[in-house]
């Protein structure tokens, strides 16, 4: 009888290697009989069951239509035509949108499939709009949509589609995140309060710019950067 030498299992006669750690048995007074029963059956992979794409859609749809048809159903049956269910079901696509389509894409890139998640919360906020008569809409809440959704599917493209590293689309971000704050602000003072001044944008601005100048010194500082990445484990 032998034991493992890394890490002490018992081993039987039909052992070449640990069964265990995998560590091979060196041994010259014990002989490999490989003719003797082996003490486990042979490892066999388990085969990965596959769900199929269509039934997790199917599913999905069905989870989306049932509160749908149910809420237009007890609107129309209450109020005799559509007041607030239709924000239910804009609400319900959307999400179904959101979630769907990147499980269904298998032409479309990641970048068009945010942009048609974009759209879909324009088509949503406009309809909100409307409904409410709330007129934020132009001025407000379509500007800042296609700012977010620029921003976003910049970083997703330099990320995805580039072969930037890491740090610079992160100092980028930064950046770009603070005079977001400030675009929002400006479009808030146009919109609502009729106010020419800045009273808050300017302090996340200064602070992103600097993270974001922060990260960019320190990928172009290569020693410092590699010390960094030591240090975090990064
Ligand atoms: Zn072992």
């Amino acid at each position: 009888m032998s034991y493992c030498v890394n890490c002490g299992v018992e081993l039987a006669d039909s052992e070449k290697k640990c069964p265990l750690c995998k560590t091979e048995v060196i041994n010259p007074k014990y002989i490999v009989n490989s003719e003797a029963a082996m003490p486990y059956p042979p490892y066999r992979p388990s085969p990965s069951q596959k769900v199929s794409k269509n039934s997790v859609i199917g599913l999905l749809s069905l989870m989306a239509l049932l509160p749908i048809a149910l809420s237009v159903i007890c609107d129309v049956g209450i109020n005799g035509r559509i007041v607030w269910s239709g924000f239910v079901t804009g609400a319900l696509a959307l999400l179904y949108l959101i979630i769907v389509l990147p499980i269904a894409k298998s032409k479309i890139d990641s970048v068009t499939c945010l942009g048609i998640d974009f759209a879909g919360i324009i088509v949503y906020l406009y309809y909100i709009d409307r409904t409410i008569e709330g007129g934020w809409f132009l001025n407000f809440a379509l500007p800042v949509t296609l700012l977010v959704a620029a921003v976003v599917m910049l970083i997703t493209f330099l990320s995805l589609y580039t072969k930037s590293e890491k740090l610079p689309i992160a100092a980028l971000t930064m950046i770009l995140f603070g005079f977001m704050n400030l675009a929002i602000e400006i479009l808030l003072n146009i919109a609502f309060l009729t106010r020419d001044y800045l009273v808050w944008s300017l302090y996340p601005l200064a602070t992103f710019v600097i993270l974001g100048i922060v990260l960019f010194y320190i990928n172009a500082n290569k020693p410092l950067k590699e010390k960094l990445q030591k240090k975090f484990f990064i």
